[in-house]
């Protein structure tokens, strides 16, 4: 059997999970209206047809105040439980469990009615929470158990009860937040006062036979947080009011350590919940950066825990437990920890997706149904829109052939993959690489097709995924042999020399900084502890909080980061991932300016204008990261001799061309073939 751990079932409160894969909470914005839930049933349905053992759905408040945002999902009243049968009755037909998260935002929540322990306002936020009293407080916790039996009336098999994170449970835990002299403030039986009442009378609510999961900060990550003194009273303490599950949490919204960003490395945090389950007297969830069913395996093999939760890579891939349970691990669309169409959207109000799998979250909407009329089909360009179409026109049973100029797939992605902390996109190439051979789609490497030859062999259909070439921008001196462009430097053709300027800070500017100034490690603990060392993690567990003093690699280059636009360079990179680009390139001396103007490129190095009047940069090299333009030239003698050609990815519009839209195009344009 493969992975036999993994595949294992466990009960929880009298009932059979089969096996130890939890899809944990995320939120995709389908949870916010009545009329998105046939949508989100059959996100989930699909997750639960892939094989997953347990559901926990994205955050749902238990009143007004606890709102993530306005309006957000909330179950409150019982006009609200019928929308969530659709949700529960569609998983369990296909064989899932299924827990409803109970989030209660406290100080976090985005809108003026928000309460918490104290009044201190989130360093994120910009309202203000009022203090609760001891009122207000019971009121919050009735709320809490209203919502749970609402959640047992709309047939979950559970609830998850968010304590971590930050949120307002959390905010109550940790004396950073919970300033309060009263019963409900002051020693850990004071803090965690409210999170056990909800337990407590949660359990005495819905009695024994409904899961409930409490997910524990095991490491908050910020100054005057919980002490691991704390976690271990608050494992035996929850055991006693009723949990059945303990879920780990790492880290606040707040905190200055990224935790499941790509440059995290895989399972960086299981150390917290194999400490944890030294001591628990309830079973464990090991959480964040844990993407792969060989590293699940070991984890839970190694006694870390009894399951292992993810949540982005079962959007990446729905398919996730049945590719492993049949020897098909190398078919996973494996999650690359992006954020780019999960969180990034979540925090910016969109609705989620993935970057790897755009049908995430749009199932009812983006289908790949079998072709009635199979077609052959042309598609030039093997980079993400290319490789998408591919394969989704191979799922639909097209005829496909795939011409690619280069000697390897991978287009735009060869040059990612070598970036520290980008190194999960090789997996994405790996899946494609399978995939095309496994749906036998005809890949023709290292061939240069012109328009006329693909008209001579009569395809039913031909796509231009052509992609991009980068700009080399019109600068004097811009041939001097100390110029080199991002291809050049990234697939290894050039080297940079000791001190660098890059003209550019969008994404390629900031990956080409890490490239030249950030080391990758290719053993996983060596990968770990570096990562503590540079991020300030306690991995002994004796600071409250977590956070020691940070202990950066020193970068021998030293490297200028330059835009024209005023203003701070990396404004346009992702909101959950830019802070952590800019933070590790400054703690490496990184120097990032705006507002230049490139004037001349000789042998002195580089010459610029500011604010201040002309300066010299005395380089050795100059890295040329200033955008891409489109690969037309197919797409332009197709249309001259009148041959309907479809156009995607970069090859359509270079601006802001991302591997998100790029593949999202290649997808969508399949589903339509
Ligand atoms: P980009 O984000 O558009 O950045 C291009 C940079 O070049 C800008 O800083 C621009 O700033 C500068 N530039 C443009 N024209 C120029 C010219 N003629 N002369 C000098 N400088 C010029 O493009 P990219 O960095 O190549 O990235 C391509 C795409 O991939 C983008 O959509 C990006 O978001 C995506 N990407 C994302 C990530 C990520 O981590 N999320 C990483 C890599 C790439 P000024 O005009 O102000 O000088
Ligand atoms: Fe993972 Fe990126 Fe997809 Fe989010 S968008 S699920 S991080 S691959």
């Amino acid at each position: 059997m493969n992975y036999p751990t993994l595949l294992s079932p466990f009960v929880l409160a009298g009932q059979r999970i089969r096996n130890r894969v939890i899809m944990g909470s995320m939120h995709t914005g389908l949870e916010d209206r009545a009329r998105d839930y046939p949508a989100l049933a059959e996100y989930f349905a699909t997750r639960a047809r892939g094989g997953v053992g347990l559901i926990v759905t994205g955050g749902i408040a238990p009143n007004r105040a606890g709102w993530i945002k306005p309006f957000a999902g909330k179950l409150a009243a019982n006009r609200e439980v019928a929308r969530h049968r659709l949700v529960t009755e569609a998983v369990r037909a296909e064989g899932a469990g299924i827990c409803m998260q109970i989030l209660h935002a406290g100080r976090y929540g985005y809108h003026p009615l928000i309460v918490s322990a104290s009044s201190a306002r989130a360093p994120i936020n910009k309202f203000r929470p009022r203090e609760l009293s001891t009122a207000g407080i019971e009121a919050q916790i009735g709320d809490f158990v209203r919502c749970a039996e609402l959640a047992r009336d709309a047939r979950y098999d559970g609830v998850e009860i968010m304590g971590s994170e930050g949120y307002f449970i959390n905010q109550f835990l940790a004396p950073r937040t919970n300033l309060r002299r009263d019963n409900w403030g002051g020693g850990i039986e004071n803090r965690a006062r409210l999170a056990l009442e909800i337990v407590r009378r949660t359990r005495a609510a819905v009695g024994p036979d409904f899961i409930l999961i409490f997910r524990l900060s095991g490491l908050d990550l910020v100054e005057h947080g919980e002490s691991f003194a704390d976690v271990e009273w608050m494992l035996s303490a929850l055991r006693t009011a009723g949990a059945s599950l303990i879920n780990t949490g790492i880290g606040w919204h707040e905190s200055r350590v990224p935790t499941i960003a790509g440059m995290v490395p895989r399972a960086a945090f299981a150390f917290v919940t194999g400490r944890m389950r030294r001591v628990s007297p309830l079973p464990l969830v090991v959480t964040n950066r844990i993407n792969d069913p060989t590293l699940a395996e070991q984890l839970l093999r190694d006694g870390v825990a009894d399951f292992v939760s993810m949540a982005r890579p079962l959007l990446a891939d729905p398919e996730w437990v049945n590719k492993a349970a049949a020897a098909r691990a190398d078919e996973i669309n494996t999650c690359i920890a992006c954020n780019q169409a999960c969180l990034d959207k979540v925090f910016r109000n969109r609705p989620a997706s993935c970057l790897v799998n755009p049908r995430a979250a749009r199932e009812t909407e983006l289908i790949l149904s079998r072709a009635t009329k199979p077609k052959r089909i042309a598609i030039v360009g093997a980079g993400p829109a290319g490789l998408a179409c591919a394969v989704a026109g191979a799922e639909r049973g097209h005829r496909v052939t795939l011409f690619e100029r280069e000697a390897e797939v991978g287009g735009q992605f060869r040059y990612a993959r070598e970036i520290p902390g980008k190194e999960e996109f090789s997996e994405t190439l790996r899946y494609f690489r399978v995939r095309l051979e496994r749906l036998g789609v005809q890949v023709l490497l290292g061939t240069e097709v012109s328009a006329a030859s693909l008209v001579a062999q009569g395809y039913d259909e031909i796509v231009a995924a052509t992609g991009v070439r980068a700009r080399m921008p019109a600068i004097e001196g811009i041939e001097h042999p100390c110029v080199i462009s991002y291809p050049d430097l990234l697939s290894g053709r050039r080297q940079a020399g000791e001190r660098v300027a890059i003209i550019g800070a969008g994404g390629i500017g900031f990956d080409v900084a890490t490239y030249l100034t950030c080391q990758r490690y290719a053993d996983r603990t060596v990968a770990v502890s570096e990562f503590q060392r540079e991020w300030g993690i306690d991995s002994t567990l004796a600071v409250a909080g977590g956070l020691l003093a940070v202990q950066v690699p020193v970068s021998k280059r030293k490297v200028w980061l330059l835009q024209r636009k005023a203003g701070k360079p990396g404004a346009s990179l992702g909101v959950t991932t830019g802070w952590i680009h800019r933070r590790a390139l400054q703690q490496r001396g990184v120097v990032m300016r705006g507002g230049v103007d490139y004037q001349r490129i000789d042998g002195a190095g580089l010459q610029l204008r500011t604010a201040q009047g002309i300066e010299s940069l005395a380089v050795d090299s100059v890295i040329i990261c200033a955008g891409q333009e489109s690969e037309t030239r197919l797409q332009t003698d197709l249309k001259a001799a009148a041959i309907p050609v479809g156009v995607i990815g970069g090859a359509l519009l270079a601006t802001e061309v991302d591997a998100e839209r790029a593949i999202r195009e290649g997808t969508e344009l399949a589903a339509r073939l």
